[in-house]
């Protein structure tokens, strides 16, 4: 392959800052607070910090608990924060805020949606999933078999083989709509169709979904769903995560885990158990108020935005990136489909020195992440990148391909997190 000549280089150029020049989200980046000289291309994993979000802590925490104390669960609204940030996630996920909660970690909430959706479907004892899920998923459904024995077992498939492994047998299907190291994305609507012709239930992870480009729960036909709040939604570092329950469902669903915050009345104290009318069944505990309120202030981002224009600007991106990338590096193989509909907001590629790769990308200011055995993962999140970023990124992974500049042994030794 030849190294690109420089009028091609000052075309590529003049491209991207005309993409950016009429790039109808150019003004959202302003809502982020970006450090300088990095180009950030993990929002998928942890999400950046909006703006001005440390000013509205800051109130949180000095006025409304420094000031109010425990009369701000009440004059400060702290009681209904699950709900209002119910409201805000619900809109991002094609939904109504009476069918969303919101608290717990997305691992604790694949427990509490799996385990409600086996008890709607008492003659059946399959949980099936995909092999290459997001490992807390696949462990936690596995100690849910092992919690309740009777012959419950999860059964793994892929991609390609999961229609003809949903049988008879199978109670729920546990799927992630995006695969978060590849990008390879399930067709929701046509997949929960199928999970439904058979007679199971269909949990959606949307941990690389919310956020990332519009979803319909509703008009897809899902029977519960989860997801993160700290990767697309920007809700910070551990931010609380969010659970769905189909309407249809609600007035079925018997929580495992009845916390006294999803009882029917948890002030009246009383002694035996009484879910709550609708999905305030499906909280547990008290809600993490300061980390809800940053996810609540994160959501603000999102007002006015028009997914259908993120999703636009995130294929572009990603089809930028890999145009750009495949041009410059030969030696990487791209993993991510190049299919618009078969992909979500990521590009990944493989290489067998990945790890190295992307800590000596990170050293030179192109933060992306990498996951075993040896995926390079590019996130894209269209409210704050921009194209030229993209470009520069491309040209900064090529420099350090060209010039080896990952061969270091202090870049190979790998970090408690990748
Ligand atoms: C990030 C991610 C999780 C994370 O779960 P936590 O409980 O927040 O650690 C779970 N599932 C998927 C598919 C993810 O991508």
């Amino acid at each position: 392959m030849s190294v690109a000549k420089p009028n091609q280089n000052a075309d590529t150029m003049a491209n991207a800052q005309e993409s950016d020049r009429l790039d109808p989200l150019k003004a959202y980046r302003s809502r982020f607070t970006l450090p300088e000289g990095v180009i950030y291309l993990d929002g998928n994993s942890l999400g950046v910090l909006p703006a001005g979000l440390g000013d509205r802590m800051r109130d949180v925490i000095e006025h409304q608990w420094g000031e109010r104390l425990v009369r701000g669960w009440n004059d400060a609204g702290w009681i209904d924060l699950p709900s209002r940030v119910a409201g805000k996630i619900a809109a991002l996920v094609g939904t109504g805020a009476n069918c969303v909660t919101v608290g717990d970690s997305t691992s604790i909430n694949v427990f509490k949606v799996l385990s409600a959706a086996l008890s709607l479907r008492p003659d059946r004892r399959v949980i099936l999933s995909d092999r290459n899920n997001f490992p807390t998923d696949l462990y936690v459904a596995d100690g849910l078999t092992r919690l309740l024995g009777q012959g419950y077992e999860l059964k793994l498939a892929t991609a390609d083989t999961m229609e003809e492994a949903v049988d008879e047998t199978v109670a729920v299907v546990l799927l992630t709509e995006v695969d978060y190291r590849t990008g390879e994305r399930y067709d929701m609507e046509a997949m929960t169709k199928h999970i439904h012709g058979k007679g199971a239930l269909a949990i959606w992870d949307l941990c690389h979904s919310a956020g990332a480009f519009p979803v319909h729960l509703d008009a897809a036909g899902a029977d519960f769903a989860i997801g993160c709040g700290y990767k697309y939604l920007n809700g910070g570092p551990g931010a609380p995560a969010f659970l769905y329950v189909a309407e249809r469902h609600l007035e079925d669903v018997a929580p495992a885990l009845s916390g006294w915050m999803g009882h029917d009345a948890p002030f009246a104290f009383t002694t035996d158990y009484r879910p709550a009318d609708g999905i305030g069944r499906m909280k547990v505990g008290t809600p993490p108020i300061l980390s809800l309120s940053a996810l609540n202030i994160a959501l603000d981002a999102f007002e006015g935005v028009d997914m259908a224009l993120v999703r636009q600007k995130s294929q572009e991106l990603c089809d930028r990136f890999i145009a750009e990338v495949e041009h410059r590096c030969p030696e990487l193989e791209l993993v991510t489909p190049r299919v618009h509909e078969q992909r979500g907001s990521q590009v990944s590629f493989r290489h067998p020195e990945g790890y190295a790769i992307m800590q000596a990308l990170i050293a030179n200011g192109v933060i992306g992440d990498f996951r075993a055995p040896d995926i390079l993962r590019f996130g894209m999140t269209p409210l704050y990148l921009r194209h030229t970023d993209i470009l520069a990124a491309a040209e900064i992974l090529e420099r350090v391909l060209r010039q080896k500049l990952w061969d270091r042994e202090e870049y190979r030794t790998r970090a408690k997190v990748t």
